[in-house]
């Protein structure tokens, strides 16, 4: 048997590979086609089709389109008649944004499983520092090969993701990674990465820029390079600075200042699968307390409780809830896992892993206590602080719920009910 922990409490201090300034250590994730491979990967029939997502009224607008709609030349926010027109076997799939939102959690889960620095920009990509995974998982390109690869089984997703030790840089990589694949581009080698690309590749330079540029005779970020910095001024105004260090590749801009969407979690994996119902909820419960306690410690408090379990045959669910209020309790944890867990129960008869993982994290001194403790028996936070201290004092299993332990699988202490 074998537990992993990993989260905001355990990567390595920031900063602790700061001397290597040259590995490409920033990372951008964006997810392929997000919504469309959803659909497709929901209705399997799709596959191989020209499918897209949007409304198919008479003002409907492309959200989505799968690669197969792209090789037809559809395009997102194209008009739908005119995607209609130029593809008239396309098909056609309404929008389902709030499950497109859980999934969108499932794989910020699933980044924050593995990297504690992750940015997330869009509802499908962001930007993920991985110096401190790094010691853990080995080089960027291992890192982004174990995402990709994480995110395709058990999510059944293609994602794509460009390193780099630029933040704008990563982003362009990953652009040129697309469909399914992924480029990291050494810190060297920046400058002749980008040289031949077109200037539209930089985010920022728009369809202005671009003509402005084209009559100086600029095309790729090469040619950009060519030009002196006064007429350059002229086109890019204030940005000129920054966009010719993204030319010469001395950009080195890292992650945002915003607040970094931490997720910590346990899991665990038996040797011999587990069949018995009353002992998958004994240790989904015990999971679900071991997060809240690891919550307490760290001083935060959860928005989100996502659910891992994975059969014999290693298909993986992953299921989230988003909580009514943030949370650092156990219980309060508990009764949301649980239920998460009863719905797939009949799909996961038998178990090979489990995991809990409590994400969207913020500080606990932000949160409205008060509500917190009038939607629970009176002091039920005291009491769980009170467990903590004692553990902290006695150990990790001098204290458990009634119902949670069971002395079958190791050498656990008898039940003790609190
Ligand atoms: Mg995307």
């Amino acid at each position: 048997m074998s537990e992993r922990r990993s989260g905001a409490d355990e990567s390595p201090e920031r900063g602790a590979g700061a001397p290597d300034a040259e590995s490409p250590d920033i990372l951008h994730l964006d997810m392929d086609a997000f919504f469309a491979s959803i659909e497709v990967r929901d209705a399997p029939d799709l596959r191989g089709l020209p499918v897209v997502v949007g409304g198919s009224g008479a003002r409907g607008v492309v959200a989505a389109a799968s690669y197969p709609a792209r090789a037809r030349g559809i395009r997102s926010a194209m008009p739908m008649s005119s995607a209609r027109r130029q593809a008239p076997d396309l098909v056609v799939v309404p929008p389902r944004i709030d499950h497109y939102r859980q999934v969108s959690t499932q794989v910020m889960a699933l980044l924050g499983d593995v990297v504690a620095d992750v940015e997330q920009i869009s509802v499908d990509e962001a930007f993920l520092d991985v110096r401190g995974a790094r010691r853990l998982f080995g080089p960027p390109e291992r890192i982004a090969g174990l995402l990709r690869a994480r995110i395709r089984e058990e999510l059944g997703l293609p994602s794509s993701v460009g390193g780099s030790v630029s933040r704008p840089v990563a982003k362009i990589a990953s652009a040129r990674a697309k469909p399914d694949g992924m480029l990291i581009v050494p810190a060297a080698g920046t400058a002749e990465f980008l040289a031949p690309l077109p200037v539209a590749a930089i985010s920022g330079i728009g369809p202005t820029a671009q003509q402005a540029l084209a009559r100086l005779g600029v095309r790729t970020i090469g040619q950009l390079r060519e030009v002196p910095r006064s007429t350059l001024t002229r086109v890019l105004g204030p940005r000129t600075g920054e966009v010719l260090a993204l030319a010469d590749g001395s950009d080195r801009t890292g992650l945002g200042r915003r607040v970094r969407d931490r997720s910590l979690g346990t899991e665990r994996t038996w040797d011999e699968d587990l069949t018995d119902p009353a002992e998958m909820r004994r240790w989904i419960t015990r999971m679900s307390d071991d997060v809240a306690r690891q919550l307490r410690r760290g001083g935060f408090v959860a928005r989100t409780v996502v659910l891992k379990l994975r059969a014999p045959d290693g298909t993986t669910l992953t299921r989230s809830s988003t909580l009514p209020l943030p949370t650092a309790s156990g219980e309060r944890m508990r009764e949301h896992v649980i239920a998460l867990w009863e719905r797939e129960r009949p799909t996961m008869p038998r178990l090979r892993l489990a995991g809990v993982r409590a994400a969207h994290l913020e500080p606990a001194a932000d949160t409205p206590v008060q509500a917190e403790l009038s939607a629970r028996p009176a002091g039920w936070r005291d009491l769980e602080q009170a467990m903590d201290r004692a553990r902290e004092r006695f150990g990790d299993r001098s204290l458990d719920r009634g119902s949670t332990l069971r002395p079958s699988t190791d050498a656990a202490p008898p039940e003790r009910p609190v």
